[in-house]
């Protein structure tokens, strides 16, 4: 038997050899720099061989070339002079299906946009995000598109359409009575914008929901219903611990909303992956997150976004008590050294200018690293690929971007992408 095996290791061995030879298309970038989200660094003067989807090797010329034939037909050499390669970022709170609320309401579009319209601009938006640099997407909630989202991940999955990787939600859960549309005559029967689901129906509707294909299992925590429509908690801790067990079942993790204290705290002591928002927690809470490692997406740029279609005019005008809640919460969750995900709510506002997290997190307090480290490397680990993305490696998919400058030192150089890669394959 042993020698079966050693044969059979031998024949994939060599297969593999094959196939770095003389097999499928192998790519050599030839960049200046290349960004170590982890260290901070810039590293200079190495190539980055790829081959199908994947980096094969990181070096010199003459180091790549010991191990892996560069005079190859098949190789592809691209000269990136004066670039800088990085990670190819990652959103991990998106609405795909949803446009900016500046536009058409968040009510116009769950009512009034007919599912086809609404399939029709995510596809418009996934093309941009990509372009933009954003290689992967955690979708939070079609909100009200069914499940749309699960439509769309799995014709970028076949290449009928171009965008980032994508990981979805679905509908997601709300407690009954306190999701949207709201205020219509309660004689009609109005389309929610998530699905509504309490106590032992929970069981049924989660595993639903998984049946239907989500990757991850949203719920909301906490929402504006309270008797003056302020955010109050909606999950009981039985109901939230009920909904993480049974989606921990099947492998998949609970992402939460949550913008009030005690939601926060029941989500957390429930084991959700990541809080959505957190814009009341307080430095208790924050620390619990801390204790618990739960990750946490501040959404500031929806905060913001917002404020101004309220009329808010940033720089003059003194910032809205939303904007000073999210100010309040990011210092409390550095200060209890809560692990930050780079999560932009984007959708209520334009896809494809999703850098404005970046950009924002970093002036609400975060370093340039971590704010990088949050749209690569955390970003992976909610998407389930840590060890797959969000890091130039040996071995990582080939999920790259690349642009002048030094990301490092300031955010503004990844205004403008001059390269794109995913799956190994060149968009940009
Ligand atoms: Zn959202």
């Amino acid at each position: 038997m042993k020698f079966f095996i050693s044969i059979i290791a031998t024949m994939v061995a060599v297969v593999f050899v094959a196939q770095t030879t003389y097999g499928a298309q192998s790519i050599l970038l030839k960049p200046s720099y290349i960004v170590d989200v982890e260290q901070g660094a810039l590293i200079e003067g190495q190539n980055i061989l790829i081959l199908d989807n994947k980096i094969i090797a990181i070096g010199s010329e003459e180091e790549i070339s010991k191990n892996n034939d560069l005079s190859e037909n098949n190789l592809k050499i691209i000269d990136m002079r004066g670039l800088t390669i990085m990670p190819g970022l990652i959103d991990a709170h998106s609405h795909i299906l949803l446009h900016p609320y500046n536009e058409t309401s968040w009510n116009g579009q769950v009512l009034k946009e007919s599912r086809a319209e609404r399939v029709a601009r995510g596809v418009t938006h996934l093309k941009a995000t990509l372009e933009a640099g954003f290689t992967s997407l955690r979708d939070l909630g079609s909100e009200g598109a069914g499940y749309a989202d699960i439509g769309l991940r799995d014709a970028l999955d076949k290449g009928v359409i171009e965008g980032p990787r994508l990981i979805v939600a679905g509908r997601a859960i709300v407690a009954t009575g306190s999701y949207g549309p709201k205020g219509y005559d309660l004689s009609h029967d109005i389309t929610l914008g998530a699905e509504a689901a309490d106590g032992n129906d929970l069981i049924r509707v989660v595993r639903d929901q998984i049946g239907k294909g989500v990757d991850v299992v949203k719920v909301y925590a906490d929402y504006r219903w309270g008797p003056k429509g302020e955010a109050k908690p909606t999950f009981s801790a039985d109901e939230f611990k009920l909904i993480v067990d049974v989606a921990a079942s099947s492998g998949r993790r609970v992402v939460a909303h949550a913008a009030t204290d005690q939601g926060m705290r029941r989500a957390i002591l429930a084991g959700v992956q990541s809080i959505e928002h957190g814009d009341m927690g307080t430095l208790d809470t924050f620390k619990l997150m801390k204790k618990h490692d739960v990750i946490y997406c501040p959404t500031v740029t929806v905060t913001e976004a917002i404020s101004q279609y309220n009329g808010w005019k940033k720089g003059q005008d003194p910032d809205p008590r939303g904007v000073i809640n999210k100010h309040d919460a990011v210092t409390s969750a550095l200060k209890a050294g809560v692990t930050f995900c780079n999560g932009s709510d984007v959708g209520p506002y334009t896809h494809g200018d999703n850098l404005r997290e970046l950009k924002l997190m970093h002036d609400y307090g975060l370093s340039i690293k971590k704010t990088l480290q949050a749209a690569t490397m955390v970003g992976a680990e909610l998407m389930n690929l840590q060890g797959e993305i969000g890091q130039v490696k040996v071995g990582y998919l080939a999920d790259l971007i690349a642009v002048k400058g030094n990301p490092l030192q300031d955010l503004n150089s990844l205004n403008d992408i001059k390269f794109v890669m995913k799956d190994g394959h060149i968009y940009k």
